[in-house]
Formats: C-alpha cells, structure tokens, sequence
C-alpha cells in the first residue's frame, strides 16, 4: 500500500531514411543521466525521466533498463501491471511495444528486433517453466475505436462490448475473450491472427500493412495477459496479477480543416480519450490532498486505466518521439505531457 511514482522512460526512435533524405535536423539530444535536451531556433528546454533511450539503443537495451522485467516479476507475483506506449503517429510506439511484427504479416526475421511484449513473454514463460509450468497464463486483447470497444481476439465479424463497473472489480469489459497460451508461439500467432484479421466473407484477404498502420493510429490497443499461479498453498496463497500493454492511438492533434464526416468523428473521439487521460494525468499529479474528482468516466480509455493510472495499479509510461526537426511542436507536447506523468502516484 506505499505510494509509488509512475515510471516515465523516453525512447527517442532514429531518424528514417526518408527524414534524412529531406534533410530533417536532428533537434532532440540524449544528454546522458536520463535527461534529454532539445534544442531549436527559439525553444530550448531539458527534461528528465527515469531513463532515456537514444537512436542508438537496442530493443533489449530498452526491456532491461525500462523496468520491463521487474513488471513482468511483480506481475506474476500478483500485481496489476501496466505498460503504455504515447506519442505522435510514428514515434515508435508499435515498434517499442511489438517490433516490426506490427507492420508484416510474418514474424520478424531478427530476434533482435522483437519488441517489449514478446521480451516478457518469453520472461513469464521462463519463469512458469522454472517453476514446474506453475503459472496459468491467458491472453485478451482489445481495442477502443471511436469510443466503442471491441475484442481483437473474437474470431467472427467484430462486436462491440459493453464496459461495466461493479464495486469488486473496478471497470471491466464483459464477455471478453481470454485465450489460454502454454508456448511462445501460440501467443505470437494469436497477435498475428487480431493484427491481420481475416476479413468477412469466403474470401480470406488480410487488411494490407499500410491500412493497418492508419487504423491503428486511430485506436488503442489494450493486450493483457491474466496470470495465475496454480499451485496454491498456505504458504503459497493464489495470486493472480495482469499485465497490460497499451499502444495508445498516435497524440497529435489532427487538423480541423481536411477531416470531415466521419474522419472528424474519429479524430474528436481520439482526441476525448487523450484528451481525458491528460485531465486524469494533471489531477493524479496533484499532492493527495489538494485532489478533486478524477474525471475516468470521461472516456472508455480512462475508464480502462483507472485502476494502472490512480488505482493499485504499477505504472511505465515509455513516451515516444521522433527527433525530427519537423516534429518539434509534437515532440514537445509529448515531453510535457510525459514529464506530469512522472508525478503520478499509485498504491500497488
Ligand atoms: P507508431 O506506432 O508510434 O505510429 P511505429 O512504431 O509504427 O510508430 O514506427 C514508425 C516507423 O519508424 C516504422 O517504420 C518503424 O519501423 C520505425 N521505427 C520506430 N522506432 C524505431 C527504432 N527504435 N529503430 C528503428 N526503426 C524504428
Ligand atoms: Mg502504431
């Protein structure tokens, strides 16, 4: 019950070969100490968080000195445990969270590139195995898309699921699927069968990369994975803890002109989630005290985190930007944003 700082970490991704093709600066410089600058014409400013991954850091560098492997222990040992992804469209928030598995319709060629989810998985398999297959693990996965949520996992057309409050669990999606997975490969290939479904009809064609990647800016993702240990003694009382990621649609605001009809519907209810969730981050990281009310029915999103956000819940943020000289004002709201977060407290 001690209160706990949300962890903050700042994955700065490299430049792409298109931004250095346009000549794009680099404005934003990792300073070493998890503080990073940025540095243009007339804004210059330092932030600092837990730790700061540079262009240069590697996949695995990034689950080792995030916390990722203390979140994936506290959860087997019972917790509720969150990890979310936030940042402008193609910050490298899917690329952190899944690798390049989020943009192909096979599994990457490198291992080196598998990102934090399936780091952990392999860590909470290790662990269940080290432990005589000890633990029971289940997956679902979900996503809010214009504030509706729907199962990723459901194998038939997409329906949407209603969200439910009761005073033992919290907020909660019925009727749910929860997927079983003993292997590595069973739960890569149920994250392959939600990212490239197929789609309604005899003919089983898959969304291309391109048009996944533009909705998936447009919706969250939430994949937990419910872990419980089977063998249950005195000694030894049933746990049972979550672990949640979270790749949050892409956070910048989307013009007013240009989006009309339903784009604009999509973009008001992206920008209420996030929006939201900026309001829950500002009150939580107010002293206890001088708190109001907490504003989570604002939105599906925030209803969803209550518990990671302001609840009993342990935390990671990694934030994402680009260093682009282009993105700076993007940049800079997510470093803001990122920096409140820092003062977020819960009690696991
Ligand atoms: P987002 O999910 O935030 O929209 P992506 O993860 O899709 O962004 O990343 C955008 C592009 O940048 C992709 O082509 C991805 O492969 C590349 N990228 C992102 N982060 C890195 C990184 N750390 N190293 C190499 N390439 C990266
Ligand atoms: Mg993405």
């Amino acid at each position: 019950g001690k209160e706990t700082r949300l962890r903050v970490v700042l994955r700065v991704r490299p430049l792409t070969c298109s931004e250095t093709r346009r000549g794009d600066r680099r404005v934003v410089h990792s300073l070493g100490d998890g503080t990073v600058h940025v540095s243009a014409a007339r804004q210059d400013a330092t932030f600092g968080f837990s730790a700061v991954f540079d262009a240069g850091d590697s996949q695995e560098a990034v689950f080792e000195g995030s916390g990722m492997r203390q979140l994936v222990e506290l959860a087997i040992d019972g917790f509720s445990c969150t990890v979310f992804a936030f940042g402008q469209t193609g910050s490298g928030k899917t690329y952190t969270l899944m690798g390049p598995l989020g943009q192909s319709e096979t599994p990457p060629a490198s291992p080196a590139l598998l990102g934090l989810m399936q780091r952990s998985f392999a860590c909470l398999l290790e662990q269940s195995r080290s432990r005589g297959s000890d633990l029971a693990l289940s997956a679902s996965y979900l996503e809010i898309y214009n504030e509706q949520v729907r199962d990723l996992l459901s194998p038939g057309p997409s329906c949407t699921l209603p969200l439910r409050w009761s005073k033992t669990r919290g907020f909660y999606v019925e009727n749910q699927l929860s997927v079983d997975f003993e292997s590595l490969e069973a739960i890569a290939s149920l994250l392959l069968q939600a990212l490239n479904p197929p789609l309604a009809g005899s003919q089983r064609r898959r969304t291309s990369a391109h048009a996944l990647n533009r909705h998936s800016s447009r919706s969250h993702a939430l994949l937990t994975i419910h872990i419980r240990s089977r063998n249950v003694s005195i000694a030894c009382p049933s746990r049972q803890g979550t672990l949640c990621f979270v790749d949050l649609a892409g956070s910048e605001r989307v013009k007013e002109t240009g989006s009309s009809g339903e784009l604009s519907v999509e973009a008001n209810n992206i920008n209420r989630s996030l929006l939201a969730l900026g309001h829950c981050i500002s009150m939580l990281a107010k002293p206890r005290g001088k708190r109001t009310h907490i504003p989570y029915r604002d939105s599906k999103l925030t209803r969803l985190l209550a518990r990671s956000l302001g609840g009993s819940g342990i935390t990671l943020m990694v934030a994402c930007i680009s260093p682009s000289s282009r993105c700076l004002s993007e940049t800079l709201s997510t470093l803001h944003y990122a920096s409140r977060a820092r003062r977020v407290t819960t009690r696991p």
